[in-house]
């Protein structure tokens, strides 16, 4: 069972939730991988504190001029589509952060005047934390290919008998890049305007994906009604919902697991477990992915 766990925003309790959820899990004896794809800002190992047993850097393939070969033609420039290279005087300049590695370049060089040579954008790191195997990725500063390093946080996953997946915030393409092969994906959410809001778009692109999924509202007893009376009006579960608890925040503050902090939130996350099986095993059973409206099942 692979569970995303993202959110249309950031700031909604996602990484305390997959990271509570990894510790719940593998507190009952079950085989858990916690994945940190959200690799701008990887805050899972601030709260599980791993030991990192391997550190590996993440490279991409990009263009070189073999200068010989080139006679300033412009097609590379033209080709494109990233806007990472300019023909000035007919010399080639390449813009490595804006390389997208999808190797057009070299494909339609009618001279064959490229190389690919590999460029770091981050690393992976791999460890232990409290009976979990942990993954994060980390997206070097000023580099704009976050999926590629998602993507190698994902390789490095094993075959747990959970794998979670802390995606990142929004709806662009790394969290399609972090969410797109899941189970079942679990959207974190607010009671407020800024959450529905939110919110609806993340429904709108798991819907796309066809991924079964449920929503998970935290201080679910601050705000309004508007998340859960879109819920119903969607038919979308909500499978797990934390209180707006001082002492929550005051663990979190701390850099403190809840579920150690707050024992009695174990079973919260359990309980909220069992009710995602359920859901997913609905899905597979029916073949219609729960949260989906009638018209649109
Ligand atoms: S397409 Fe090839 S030959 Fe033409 S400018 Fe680019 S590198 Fe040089
Ligand atoms: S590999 Fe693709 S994105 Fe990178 S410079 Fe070549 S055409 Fe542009």
């Amino acid at each position: 069972m692979k569970i995303a766990i993202a959110s249309g925003k950031g700031g909604t309790g996602k990484t305390t939730i997959a990271t509570n959820l990894a510790l719940s899990l593998a507190d009952t004896g079950i085989h858990v991988q916690l994945l940190d794809c959200d690799v701008e800002e990887p805050n899972c190992h601030i709260f599980l504190k791993p030991e990192i047993e391997k550190s590996e850097p993440v490279t991409v393939a990009i263009p070189e001029v073999i200068e010989e070969k080139c006679t300033g033609c412009g097609v590379c420039a033209d080709v494109c589509e990233f806007s990472a290279i300019a023909v000035v005087k007919e010399k080639v300049l390449i813009f490595p952060e804006l390389c997208h590695s999808c190797g057009a370049c070299t494909l339609f060089c009618p001279e064959g005047a490229f190389r690919e040579v590999p460029r770091e954008i981050g690393r992976i790191e791999e460890g232990k934390a409290d009976g979990i195997d942990f993954v994060q990725g980390l997206l070097n500063i000023g580099e704009l290919m976050s999926p590629a390093v998602i993507g190698a946080v994902k390789r490095a996953g094993g075959e747990p008998d959970v794998l979670i997946i802390d995606s990142p915030p929004g709806t662009s393409c790394p969290v399609i890049e972090a969410v797109k092969d899941a189970d079942f994906v679990l959207l974190v959410t607010e009671p407020t305007p800024f959450g529905l809001n939110d919110l609806e778009l993340a429904v709108g692109m798991v819907r796309e994906l066809g991924i079964p999924f449920a929503v998970a509202v935290n201080r679910s007893d601050v705000g309004n009604e508007d998340v859960r009376e879109y819920c119903r009006r969607e038919q979308i579960e909500i499978a797990l919902e934390i209180p707006d608890d001082r002492r929550i925040a005051e663990a979190y503050s701390r850099g403190e697991m809840v579920v150690r902090a707050l024992p009695e939130y174990g079973k919260v996350f359990e309980d909220s477990w069992h009710r995602i099986v359920d859901l997913r095993n609905h899905a597979t059973r029916t073949g219609q992915p729960l949260g989906q409206t009638a018209t649109e099942g």
